[in-house]
């Protein structure tokens, strides 16, 4: 049963771990990037949407979030983003509490995550370099904004980030005019130009073709791999996750039940995961 997670979620890794004084949590290898802990969310309507769901993300990692749809993989980001309010649990971001903090301080971490979302979440009507830029508007002041007064080294950023994903090209087109796969690949670029640490993606090729696909994640594989950044991602297609991610966590109405390196994922896992 190695990997397979029972019982009372809320245990696993203590014995590494303590909580800091102030609303601070620390491992041995210092301060981490993501730790989720007894995470539990019930909608106003009494839907129990996650239960007791907690795990840690080690930098520079690629997990895959996988699990049936409606299992509460969307919502899980949801709560870590603190776009929703857990009902129980918390949530730790390089050792700040996102639950516990000020929505000041919620901001400031926020700046720090990036999202990239199934439907290309980009201002169609933007080209481009304005949708990377938008990473780092909140840096900005509203009248730079407003007259698309960039700094010019803001504007080479954004440049080098297209660069990174091979699309300089297009730096000057409208985001609608772009395909999906080119629209996800903006996305990332805004991801860098934003300097996120750590990039949620809720299902980010579920609207692409199959050799698009492989493009998004292996380019997300590389920034983990060479930029250093952490990458969360939901998924439908357990192969894709099998050759692309680290690590393999399965939701399963509401539970984490599987939590394992990829390596060790098979026929006994998935059939685990996806049991109705
Ligand atoms: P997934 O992303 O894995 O498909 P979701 O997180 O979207 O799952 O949904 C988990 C469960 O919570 C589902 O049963 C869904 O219907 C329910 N749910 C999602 N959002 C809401 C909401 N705003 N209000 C009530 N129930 C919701
Ligand atoms: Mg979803």
């Amino acid at each position: 049963m190695g990997g397979w997670v029972r019982g009372d979620a809320g245990t696993r890794g203590r014995g590494e771990m303590g909580r800091g004084d102030a609303g601070t949590w620390e491992n041995s290898s210092g301060l981490g990037m993501l730790r989720v802990e007894g995470l539990t969310k019930v909608y106003d309507n009494g839907r129990v949407a996650l239960e007791g769901v907690s795990f840690e993300i080690a930098p520079h990692s690629f997990t895959a979030v996988l699990g049936p749809s409606g299992a509460g993989k969307t919502t899980l980001m949801r709560c870590i983003l603190g776009l929703i309010r857990p009902t129980h649990g918390q949530v730790w971001f390089q050792g700040q509490s996102l639950t516990g903090c000020s929505p000041r301080q919620l901001q400031q971490s926020r700046t720090q995550i990036a999202t990239i979302a199934q439907q290309f979440n980009l201002v169609r009507r933007r080209n481009a370099l304005e949708n990377c830029l938008g990473g780092r508007l909140s840096n900005l002041p509203l009248w730079r904004c407003a007259f698309s007064q960039f700094p010019p080294d803001l504007l080479q950023e954004g440049l080098a980030a297209l660069d990174r994903v091979q699309l300089l090209d297009v730096a000057f087109q409208r985001a609608d005019q772009l395909s999906g796969g080119q629209q996800q690949r903006v996305a990332i670029a805004r991801a860098l130009t934003q300097r996120a640490s750590l990039i949620l993606a809720d299902e980010p090729v579920a609207s692409l073709d199959p050799e698009t696909a492989h493009t998004v994640l292996g380019l997300l594989r590389s920034l983990c791999q060479q930029e250093g950044l952490t990458v969360l991602c939901n998924l439908h297609q357990v192969e894709l996750a099998r050759e692309y991610c680290d690590r393999i966590l399965g939701i399963q109405s509401g539970k984490l039940v599987l939590d394992v390196p990829t390596a060790q994922f098979n026929a006994a896992s998935m059939t685990h995961l996806y049991k109705s």
